[in-house]
Parts: structure tokens; C-alpha cells; sequence
């Protein structure tokens, strides 16, 4: 054996040169820092419970400590003041590579790379807006690629400043039904009939095809629409799929340990999804006492979608949903924006809408961190507690007073990574960039 002796002059060079380059690659690894967060209030979502001066400790993307009684050392403190700090927010209804201006001009015009590209900017801003986790439902862009599939990577590899993504791909649809972009472009015949890939679906074999085809390339969640809201010839909220084909579509998915949302709006459609097995029910403003007790008996979530309901509610007749009646019947609810119908980067206006809906803003709060959390699937995350990923925000104000400090996220960092703080220049996830 050659064995070279280790006091070898070029031996040490390399070693030493290896140990300067895993140094470097550890401190510029996103996360890599140990901070500790210091703030006037923490919120502990579950509870309801404000701490005042408050420490988070934060170590290589993880909260390690909640008011820890010491801190190391080389500890980097972030002080942020009267604000109070929590964790960041989940948004489990939006639309990222659609900005509703026009939805038909942008089916018709937009292809894959502008609406990816247009994916970003929504991403950005809803980064920014104190979100950390979205699921995108459905991309309305009539292409076979999954667009915020490719989002998803590209925030998950650090490419772009953006929340953590979860996809549905396209969302399955009857043709000519909710989600068929061909209805929301008012195509005729013989132009964009799409397929399976789009999720244009019409019985069981092709439920099964288009969800095996988004799962195959990428989806992390399914959408199916089980009713209209609109449709080519509809009446509002009624039932598009039965539910036997409802019911295949989540026996598929769950094969993949998949979940599955189900757009729904009239209570024939809901209460069949519901049995059917669906894990949440989008909007479901049409909701009735059967509705209530089928989503309690199976704990299916509301995903209300209010500040969409309010938007558009001259156009259809749509009674807002009474959420303190139906959360205190003991239905689950997560928040949605559908932002894109609403704008990105406006999301907060939901939890504040649900409020004004008979929601307590705690309970609001927990639509949005801890209940989204559990209706997702993602326990690493919506608390701040010791383990979960040091996804935390911090907000001018105090939330439980006034619910409107949601809006006024002064402080956004993802996986302990500083995308947004008070009075720092670098922000907006670009200081990575300016460091290099
Ligand atoms: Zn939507």
C-alpha cells in the first residue's frame, strides 16, 4: 500500500484547502446560521397564548428552541422590535400561474413559459405577504406541463423566492364543466379539446388516467371538480361528477398516499364528495345541515374561500357561509384565498374576511397555520415549537386585538432563510444574490 505521510506539505494543502471549502459550503448553506429571533409577543396558535419578549432559536433551517433559557454563543440576534412573532401562514387555495384579470385572454394567448414566468412574480409576492406554504389547485394554462410543479422545484431548490408549494397540477373536470379551460375560454368545437393530460375526464378509466398522469409528473395533491360553480350550460353549484367516479379518483390517489380536494358548491355535490372520501371541500358555500354533519362525522375541511364568495357574489346567488355556525357544529376549516381570483400577495384579506364571518381571529389564525398544517398532511410545520421547520413570520401589532395586523408582515423567513425584515435594504429573498 502507498501510504503518503500525512506531514506532507501537499497532502496538508489539499486537506486544508477541503476544510476551507466545507466551511464555506456549511456558512452559505441556506439556513446553515444559528439565529435566534427576538420579538415584543409570540403567538402560540394552539392556545391562543401571547409571550412576551420572546426568544425563537433557529439552527440550520429548524426551530431547535421557544425561549430558550440560553442562547449559544455565535448566535446571530434578529431583533424585531413591538411585533409579534408566529408561525408563517398557509394559504391551502390558490391559483399561482393565473392572475384572474382575464381569465380567457390568458388561456387563449399565454403558454407555458409566460404563465411559469408570471407563476414567479404571484409566488414572490406571496412569499412576501407572510405566506410559506401554498397548494396551488388547479392551472387553467392549456398546457400538458405542469407549471407550478416546475415552481415548486425551483422554490424547493432556492432558484426563486417563493413559498413552499404544494400541487394539484390540473384539476380534473367534466368537459365543458368547472375547470375545463375550454369553458373559461368559450372555445367552439373542434378547438382545445383537451384530454386526460389537461384533466378533462368523463368516466372512471379516464379519472384514473388524468389523476395518474398529475401524479406521474409531479402533483402532490388532486383537485377533481365535483360540481359547477359556472359551466357552459350549468346551473350554479351543481353536481358534475357521481360519486362512484369521485370515490375512484380518491381510492387512486390514495394508493399514490395522496389526498384529494374537491371543488363544490351545491350541497348534492359536497355531501356526494364527502362520502366519496375527499380530504377538503373547496368553497362548499351552498353547504346545508346533511353537508355539516356528513364533514364532521368524516373530518373533511372547509376550505371557504369567503373573500372569492364576496367578489363575486353580483353574479351568482351565493348566501357568505355562517363559519362561526359551521366551526362550532365541529367542521374543520382551512383558509383559501383562490387567490388569482382574488389578488396574490392580498391573501390576508381571507382570514380577515373570515372573521368578519363569525370566525375569532384565533380561530382564523389556526385556518391558516395549525389547520391547514393537519389538513395537508405537512406536521412539520403551522406552530412554532422545537423540530418544526423555521418557517415564522412577525407582524406589526397584535393579531388577536385586531386581525388586520395580518396584513403588515414586516418579517418573512422560510426554512431559516430571511426573505423580509424591518429596515434591512437586502430583502425580498435577493440578499443570497447580492452576497454572491
Ligand atoms: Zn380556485
Amino acid at each position: 500500500m502507498n501510504v503518503m505521510s500525512i506531514g506532507s506539505p501537499r497532502i496538508f494543502r489539499t486537506h486544508t484547502l477541503l476544510l476551507l471549502i466545507v466551511a464555506f459550503a456549511l456558512s452559505s448553506a441556506a439556513g446553515a446560521e444559528t439565529l435566534v429571533l427576538q420579538a415584543a409577543r409570540l403567538l402560540d396558535v394552539e392556545t391562543g397564548d401571547m409571550s412576551r419578549n420572546a426568544r425563537v432559536l433557529v439552527v440550520n433551517g429548524k426551530i431547535v428552541g421557544v425561549n430558550p433559557e440560553s442562547i449559544p454563543q455565535d448566535a446571530r440576534i434578529v431583533d424585531l422590535g413591538d411585533r409579534t412573532l408566529m408561525p408563517g401562514l398557509i394559504d391551502s387555495h390558490v391559483h399561482l400561474t393565473s392572475s384572474g384579470a382575464d381569465f380567457t385572454r390568458e388561456i387563449l394567448t399565454e403558454n407555458a413559459a409566460q404563465a411559469a414566468l408570471r407563476g414567479v412574480e404571484s409566488a414572490r409576492v406571496t412569499l412576501m405577504a407572510g405566506f410559506t406554504t401554498v397548494r396551488d389547485v388547479a392551472q387553467l394554462i392549456p398546457s400538458p406541463i405542469l407549471i407550478a410543479v416546475a415552481l415548486a422545484d425551483a422554490s424547493e431548490k432556492g432558484w426563486i423566492p417563493a413559498p413552499r408549494i404544494i400541487t394539484a397540477g390540473h384539476a380534473l373536470s367534466i368537459t365543458g364543466g368547472q375547470i375545463d379551460p375550454a369553458m373559461w375560454a368559450g372555445s367552439a368545437e373542434g378547438v382545445m379539446n383537451l384530454g386526460q393530460e389537461n384533466g378533462i375526464a368523463d368516466n372512471v378509466d379516464e379519472l384514473i388516467k388524468a389523476t395518474r398522469f398529475q401524479i406521474k409528473h409531479g402533483a402532490t395533491f388532486i383537485k377533481i371538480a365535483a360540481t359547477g360553480l359556472m359551466s357552459q350550460h350549468g346551473v350554479v353549484g351543481v353536481q358534475q361528477y357521481s360519486e362512484q367516479e369521485i370515490r375512484a379518483v380518491v381510492e387512486e390517489a390514495a394508493r399514490h398516499n395522496i389526498r384529494v380536494a374537491a371543488h363544490a358548491v351545491g350541497p348534492v355535490g359536497i355531501n356526494a364528495a364527502v362520502r366519496a372520501g375527499v380530504t377538503s371541500i373547496e368553497h362548499g358555500w351552498l353547504l346545508d345541515d346533511e353537508s355539516i354533519r356528513l364533514m364532521k362525522k368524516n373530518g373533511t375541511y372547509l376550505v371557504p374561500t369567503t373573500a372569492v364568495a364576496e367578489a363575486i357574489s353580483h353574479d351568482f346567488p351565493i348566501e357568505m357561509p355562517n363559519l362561526a355556525r359551521v366551526a362550532s357544529a365541529g367542521v374543520k376549516i382551512a383558509m383559501g384565498s383562490d387567490a388569482s381570483v382574488t389578488r396574490h400577495g392580498n391573501n390576508a384579506n381571507e382570514i380577515v374576511m373570515m372573521v368578519k364571518l363569525g370566525l375569532t381571529p384565533l380561530q382564523a389564525i389556526q385556518a391558516a397555520t395549525i389547520g391547514a398544517a393537519d389538513m395537508l398532511g405537512r406536521p412539520d410545520r403551522g406552530r412554532v415549537e422545537p423540530g418544526m421547520l423555521a418557517d415564522l413570520i412577525a407582524v406589526d401589532g397584535n393579531p388577536l386585538e385586531d386581525i388586520n395586523a395580518l396584513s403588515k408582515v414586516a418579517f418573512v423567513m422560510k426554512g431559516g432563510k430571511i426573505y423580509k425584515q424591518p429596515g434591512c435594504f437586502c430583502h425580498e429573498g435577493r440578499q443570497d444574490l447580492q452576497a454572491a
